[in-house]
């Protein structure tokens, strides 16, 4: 399997790190070693002093496909989760100063902190109107709804896979809104979709 993600989709999120807002989704990959599940920790790793949490909307594939039209991506999925696109900061600052792939600073392992999966249809909102939202150690500091986002769950299948063949079990993460940060040793992530708890683990070094 892999897991796509979506970068600078929430446009406060790009105001935030002085990216341009793009006109067309910004894509990157990461591979399955960098699943984190389970509620299990994160440790931080040896390699960065600034590693940023950026909670997202996660969605499962469930059919195969490749050049997918935007009318029929709905069809492809059906179940979401939460997750956190954890992020070596400063190792990424490094890597697009010299215009570098990411992957040093988004791929590694256990970047891809996943909940567990749901169906859509047991939640109050659309997919197209989803709240969620992120407390560390208490205290929200990330909240969103798929309805800020620049590209909707179906523009993104339409566009991954003009590129990418999506297979069932391949994730998407849709992008963070504003508010990412650092995390630190013994914080304490918990992530909510509605006021539905779908992960709580804890920082460590
Ligand atoms: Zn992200």
């Amino acid at each position: 399997m892999k897991i796509i993600c979506i970068g600078r989709n929430y446009s406060e999120h790009a105001k935030e790190l002085n990216n341009e807002i793009p006109d067309e989704p910004v894509i990157f990959i990461k591979p399955d070693t960098a699943l984190l599940r389970n509620n299990n920790p994160f440790y931080i790793p040896d390699f960065s002093e600034d590693v940023h949490h950026e909670v997202e909307l996660v969605v499962k594939i469930n059919k195969a496909g490749k050049c997918i039209p935007v009318q029929f991506a709905h069809e492809y999925y059906s179940e979401i989760t939460l997750g956190i696109d954890f992020t070596a900061r400063d190792v990424q600052t490094k890597l697009k100063n010299k215009g570098l792939p990411w992957e040093k600073a988004k791929g590694f392992d256990y970047s891809a902190v996943v909940g567990n999966f749901k169906p859509i249809a047991q939640y109050n909102h659309p997919i197209s109107a989803m709240p969620f939202y992120l407390l560390k150690n208490g205290i929200k500091v990330q909240s969103g709804n798929t309805n800020q986002m620049l590209h909707s769950v179906d523009d993104i299948i339409a566009h991954v896979s003009q590129y990418f063949s999506l297979r069932i079990g391949d994730y998407i993460f849709t992008g963070t809104p504003a508010g990412v940060g650092p995390v630190t040793e013994n914080d304490v992530l918990v992530g909510f979709i509605e006021e539905d708890k779908i992960f709580e683990f804890q920082v460590k070094k």
